[in-house]
């Protein structure tokens, strides 16, 4: 079988005898142990490592590596996550001596290229979003958030306005409730428009105003909205939305994880947001997942950039004319989230792909992303029909509810057959405001050949035996775990303070 010596252990791979190296006698005067460490502190037997030669442990481990999917192995349309293909060349460059050499601790003089490339991401991200002011600190989108929101924090606190709510709509990401309670706020969930049978399917999923309308007040600090949302649709009313909450004197906050919808099309500045993330690691192409550095950037209005955490790059022209980078703590600055300029590597990867497309072609990728995800749409809607609106947006959510009715196939069955065939499956379970959701997100780098095998997939797995599905993958080195049901309650209300 493929990669069985990937699926033992070390220490059942271990021969009593083998070496990897021999090292030479120690020329250094024997210390007598007692000295160095107390006897009671002093193993009694020699540990069981592991006896094997340098071929066993290099086979052992490339051969796990290739057990995982990834992006350069396989086809990923894991829906909110933008799990695009990064870029080889961008490895490449985001390694060039001069950028993995520098220290932190060296002087701005010292590292004039490293900020000036610093800078202009800034002013990428903030012409991309509408919003000026920039911070590159946070490492990733939910850690952005929680910054954003500490500064909206800081705001009210200066502005003497004591706001203890943060609203978000049902369909939200976990991590914008997550934020808002570490953050100290009242989470306070909206539920989505509902179409009932036979109305236009395409006005239910979006924000309900007059829901919004009912919960915003005075105490209002935040509405959190992800534009396109998790269904993939765009917010048609995310103007009116955020007149609502700017009238209560509230912020808007744009969660920005599908920015690889709207990239060069439309701003979050323009529909009404105050504050937003990037994930740098879904939209501008840096490797994503297995826990890895990720980079969640925050663009702000420019009467909240005194509190965004430093430093900030800015430029100014010398005296001499010339142009000189410095590092700026913003003056009521929320203080740092993250040591010395954030994930500078992952800052360097995005950098290079704004910098690789230009403005067109980030307008373009957008709009491809787009088209595949209608195409697949339209492909898989026989079996797996998607119940909002006729078009999507870079992403979709289909509804595996009508197989689980008549044939007893969960979206997990389906998911962990496509493990079989050799794709990665697409998001399960969420959002959560769709039963047997599953979400798709091809992204613009995949071709019409691939998307048509993965639909071809899908079809034959639907036709398959019920029961046989129950236990798939059938063919991957490890087997269907024990499912865990996602559940949350509808009403979220942590007290402040919590
Ligand atoms: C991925 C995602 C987040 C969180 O971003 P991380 O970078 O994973 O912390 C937030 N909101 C949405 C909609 C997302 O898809």
């Amino acid at each position: 079988m493929r990669n069985r010596q990937a699926t033992q252990l070390l220490s059942e791979l271990s021969h009593p005898g083998r070496r990897a190296a021999e090292f030479p006698k120690s020329d250094v005067p024997d210390w007598p142990l007692e000295d160095l460490i107390p006897t009671e502190f002093q193993a009694t037997s020699t540990p069981k490592l592991p006896e094997l030669a340098e071929p066993d442990v290099i086979r052992h481990f490339v051969n796990l590596s290739t057990l995982n999917m990834s992006v350069d192995t396989h086809f990923y349309p894991l829906g909110s996550c933008t799990m695009k293909y990064n870029p080889k060349r961008h490895e490449r460059l985001s390694r060039l001596p001069g950028i993995v050499d520098i220290h932190p601790h060296q002087t701005a003089g010292n590292i004039q290229g490293m900020l000036e490339l610093l800078y202009e991401m800034q002013q990428m991200l903030a012409e991309i979003s509408g919003l000026p002011a920039v911070s590159l600190q946070p490492a990733a989108g939910a850690h952005g958030e929680l910054t954003a929101l500490f500064v909206a924090a800081a705001y009210f606190r200066d502005r003497g306005e004591h706001r203890t709510k943060v609203i978000f709509p049902a369909s939200a990401h976990g991590t914008n409730p997550a934020s808002a309670a570490m953050a100290g706020f009242e989470c306070i969930e909206l539920k989505g428009t509902v179409s009932t049978p036979g109305e236009d399917p395409s006005k239910s999923g979006f924000v309900d105003l007059e829901e919004l309308r009912r919960h915003v007040d005075d105490k209002t600090a935040v509405f959190m909205v992800t534009n396109p949302n998790t269904l993939g649709l765009f917010e048609k009313e995310i103007a009116v939305a955020a007149k609502i909450v700017h009238d209560a004197g509230g912020l808007v906050y744009i969660d920005g994880a599908n920015m690889n919808a709207i990239m060069g099309i439309t701003r979050p500045g323009d529909f009404g947001g105050d504050m937003m993330h990037y994930n740098v690691h879904k939209t501008f192409t840096g490797p994503h997942g297995a826990g890895g550095p990720g980079s969640g950037p925050i663009c702000v209005r420019e009467f909240l950039a005194d509190y965004l955490p430093g430093p900030i790059v800015s430029l100014r022209e010398t005296e001499s004319q010339e142009k000189r980078y410095d590092l700026v703590i913003p003056p009521k600055t929320i203080g740092r989230v993250r040591s010395f300029f954030g994930n500078v590597g992952i800052l360097v990867r995005g950098y290079c792909y704004l910098r690789t497309l230009g403005a067109a072609g980030v307008r373009s990728a957008a709009e491809m992303a787009i088209l595949n995800a209608n195409y697949l749409k339209e492909i898989l809607a026989d079996v797996l029909p998607s119940a909002h609106g006729k078009h999507c947006l870079h992403e979709f959510v289909a509804s595996a509810e009508k197989l689980a009715k008549e044939r007893g196939i969960t979206a997990m069955d389906i998911a962990k057959r496509l493990l079989d065939f050799g794709f990665h499956p697409p998001t399960v379970y969420f959002p959560l405001v769709v039963p047997h959701a599953m979400m798709f997100e091809p992204t613009e780098t995949e071709s019409k050949a691939t998307l048509d095998a993965f639909s071809d997939a899908i079809h034959k797995i639907v036709a398959e035996d019920a029961d046989f599905l129950h236990t798939a993958p059938h063919t991957a080195p490890v087997s269907r775990p024990e499912e865990v049901k996602a559940t949350r309650s509808p009403v979220l209300t942590w007290p402040v303070g919590t």
